[in-house]
């Protein structure tokens, strides 16, 4: 998977996705992330990439142009067109689901970020191929809803985790919370791990976790809950 970011902070993404497991996937080979900074492609000397907003109102709009021109030139070098994904609190809400889709239907994409009062409409509508957001509220840029994107997307990429179970047993990945976990010390602060974890009967593990799944999803996301097709030994871990 490669991805392109096109931002007006180019090091607070590299600081950000070069460490860690998406640093070393990328030492690996296994992902690459770019960040473009947007502002060498303007052509005025400023290097000013906004301007007022046509009709007035607070605030600057980030200009169509530079956008344009960083844009096409990430097109030109790859001599292909790109998903290009703006990031922007209008889009659709971006959860696990769109996250397997992007990373099963593209092997490359391009993420946009917006800032001040966001971009001109006209780029939306000529580069991009769909806005994602990443809840219900305005961040000030669209900075770290493409991490956050770049990330999901990126972390189930094969290689990336050390087993694809690191990803397919967490929350969301088949509509469940994941079960409670614990690390030494045996007991801390009077709280000790549950027996059946220090049993080694690796069936019982299952089945415990399995239902710790399932009962936490219906305290804590009972519209999560209500979608699940549990299966009559679902039900019977529910009942016991
Ligand atoms: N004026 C815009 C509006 O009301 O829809 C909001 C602009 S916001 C202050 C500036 C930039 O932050 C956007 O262009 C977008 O890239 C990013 N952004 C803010 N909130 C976001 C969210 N929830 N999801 C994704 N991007 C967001």
């Amino acid at each position: 998977m490669q991805i392109d970011i096109m931002t007006l902070f180019p090091d607070a993404i590299d600081a950000m996705l070069g460490q860690s497991i998406l640093g070393r996937a990328q030492e690996k080979g296994l992902i690459r992330i770019t960040a473009h900074q947007i502002r060498d492609y303007t052509t005025n000397k400023q290097k000013q990439v906004d301007d007022a907003p046509y009709g007035g109102g607070m605030g600057m709009v980030m200009n169509a142009d530079p956008l344009y021109r960083t844009w096409h030139s990430i097109i030109s070098a790859a001599g292909q067109q790109i998903h290009t994904i703006y990031l922007s609190p209008q889009g659709k809400v971006f959860n696990q689901t769109h996250a397997k889709r992007l990373l099963n239907d593209y092997d490359r994409l391009i993420l946009v970020c917006g800032h001040y009062e966001g971009i001109d409409e006209r780029f939306i509508e000529e580069c991009v191929d769909e806005e994602i957001s990443i809840g219900d509220f305005v961040l000030t840029g669209g900075e770290i809803p493409a991490m956050a994107v770049a990330d999901a997307v990126c972390r189930m990429v094969p290689g990336v985790l050390s087993d694809e179970e690191c990803f397919t047993e967490e929350s969301h990945f088949s509509g469940t919370l994941e079960y409670p976990h614990y690390t030494r010390p045996y007991e801390w602060h009077g709280r000790k791990v549950p027996d059946v974890l220090l049993s080694g009967h690796h069936a019982n593990i299952i089945s415990w976790r399995r239902k710790q799944s399932l009962l936490r999803t219906k305290e804590k996301r009972p519209d999560m809950f209500e979608k699940l097709e549990l299966s009559k030994k679902d039900l019977k871990l529910l009942d016991e």
